[in-house]
């Protein structure tokens, strides 16, 4: 049995393991140059980092699993870019080599089962000046603090919904920020209700409650306030970010009047939970619920030979991707997953449950936007700009609307903006297209190695 794996994070690396000790051949891709996907980002080598465990989450586990790699079972192809799937011949598409090089080589692969573990990337809702400069996605000043030991900013305020904030916050704090306050948008109430329904459950998730305690005592340390029921809802600033207005807001994230509030900062990031990133499964003929790919109890999707696990499945963390990809591994391999993996897996994705009701997306949060917010941040359509094309009788349905306005149309083609869109202007279902991920004309004409060995 042949298995290829794209993405070699949590869920990617837990698939390898399993499909390897079910008998299979493997071969892990990622387009990245190291494993870890998102979740065990680490320094690069050359920066000869003393005490690399104290900025990776997770590294004694990191180490364990990535060894997998060096299986004789398994082949391990960083640099390596999945752009696009041939759904009639079940036909990987790859290009290796460094993306921003010009050297890239196309091969194809045809695998027996194919393992999508292409994960999510964060999601920032709009609001007025969050186009300018100092004004960063939570996901994007982890990245440099944890990636590249930067700093955002000398002064920055963290905001938006959901956990990941508290890392976010810790890791800038490591790299000497000064971190004003970390709002969370939801209400203590929403928050609480989330986590406690059915407290003689959370005995299951105690490894979370921990490292909720050390996020905890971190701010404590620190001195930084963690707010909920606050929201940022304007960026100020000629050239760059000066201040941001904060304001309390209710369950549904209308801002309560008289409550708004500046800070002075030189940097804010601003985090709203995530979207999966699904090109490949839309391009396999997969089916999507709310943008997430659909699976059955063994991780299958509804395409034959092709399973998903991990973030494009729906967002739990990264131990719960671990854990979905440890039984897609198992039974792409061939193998039936022990009922240890399946109570594992079901046990992570019902601390995933907890995470969406505890901070979910308040569906006001519209209100916060004026005329000329941008949405679109490569097209620069703004909010009056696509409401009045979608009040617009003559040029009904969500492509014209696209056409019309160019929202989405741009270089990130609606990885930022598309779930935006789709919220402000009424669903839209991700269209197949059959490039994935960026390719040069050059590359595209270029002739197509085959299976290499
Ligand atoms: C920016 C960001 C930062 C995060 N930081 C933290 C954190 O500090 N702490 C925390 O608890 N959680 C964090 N999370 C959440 C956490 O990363 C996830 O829960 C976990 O990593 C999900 O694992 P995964 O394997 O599903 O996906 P990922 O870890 O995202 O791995 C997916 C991998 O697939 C690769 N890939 C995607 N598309 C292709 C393609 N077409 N071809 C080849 N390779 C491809 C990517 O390069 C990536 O390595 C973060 C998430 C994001 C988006």
């Amino acid at each position: 049995m042949n298995v290829v794996i794209v993405g070699a994070g949590p869920a990617g690396l837990a698939a390898a393991e399993h499909a390897l000790r079910a008998g299979a051949q493997v071969t892990v891709l990622d387009q990245a140059e190291t494993p870890g996907g998102q979740y065990h980002r680490m320094l690069p080598e050359a920066y000869a980092a003393k005490r690399p465990d104290r900025i990776q989450h997770g590294r004694a586990e990191f180490d364990r699993r990535r060894r997998v790699l060096a299986h004789p079972r398994c082949r391990w192809w960083p640099g390596s870019t999945v752009w696009a799937f041939d759904r009639a011949e079940k036909r990987v598409h790859i290009l290796r080599g460094p993306s921003d090089g010009s050297g890239r080589r196309r091969l194809t692969l045809v695998p027996d089962a194919l393992i999508l573990a292409t994960g999510a990337h964060d999601r920032t809702l709009p609001f007025p000046g969050w186009e300018l400069p100092g004004v960063y996605t939570a996901g994007a000043a982890q990245a440099l603090a944890k990636g590249e030991r930067v700093a955002i900013g000398g002064r920055v305020l963290v905001a938006g919904a959901g956990p990941f904030l508290l890392p976010v916050a810790e890791s800038l704090l490591g790299v000497g920020a000064e971190v004003v306050a970390v709002l969370e948008a939801n209400p203590v109430s929403t928050v609480r209700k989330g986590w406690s329904s059915r407290p003689w459950r959370l005995a299951a998730h105690a490894g979370k409650a921990g490292e909720l305690a050390r996020y905890a005592a971190t701010l404590a340390r620190h001195r930084v306030p963690y707010l909920t029921g606050r929201a940022v809802v304007e960026a100020r600033g000629a050239d760059r970010v000066r201040e941001v207005v904060t304001a309390q807001v209710r369950a549904d994230w209308s801002v309560v009047p008289g409550t708004e509030r500046p800070y002075e900062v030189d940097a804010v990031c601003v985090g709203h939970g995530f979207s999966p990133q699904p090109e490949l499964a839309v391009a396999a003929g997969c089916v999507l619920d709310d943008g997430f790919v659909r699976v059955d109890a063994a991780q299958r999707t509804t395409v034959d030979g092709v399973f998903a696990a991990g973030e494009i499945t729906g967002i739990g963390g990264a131990v719960t991707a671990a854990a979905e990809g440890a039984v897609a591994g198992r039974v792409a391999a061939g193998g039936k997953p022990g009922p240890a993996l399946i109570r594992a897996r079901d046990r992570a994705r019902a601390f995933a449950g907890r995470l969406a009701a505890a901070h979910p997306i308040g569906t006001a949060w519209r209100s916060w936007l004026r005329d000329d917010t941008i949405v679109c941040r490569c097209e620069e359509t703004t909010y009056g700009e696509l409401t009045r094309a979608a009040e617009d009788d003559s040029r009904p349905g969500a492509h014209a609307l696209k056409l019309g306005t160019r929202a989405g149309l741009g270089p990130c083609q609606g990885r930022i903006c598309g779930p935006t869109v789709s919220e402000l202007c009424g669903g839209a279902e991700r269209h197949h297209r059959p490039i994935a991920q960026p390719i040069r004309l050059g590359e595209l004409a270029a002739r197509t190695e085959g299976e290499p060995e």
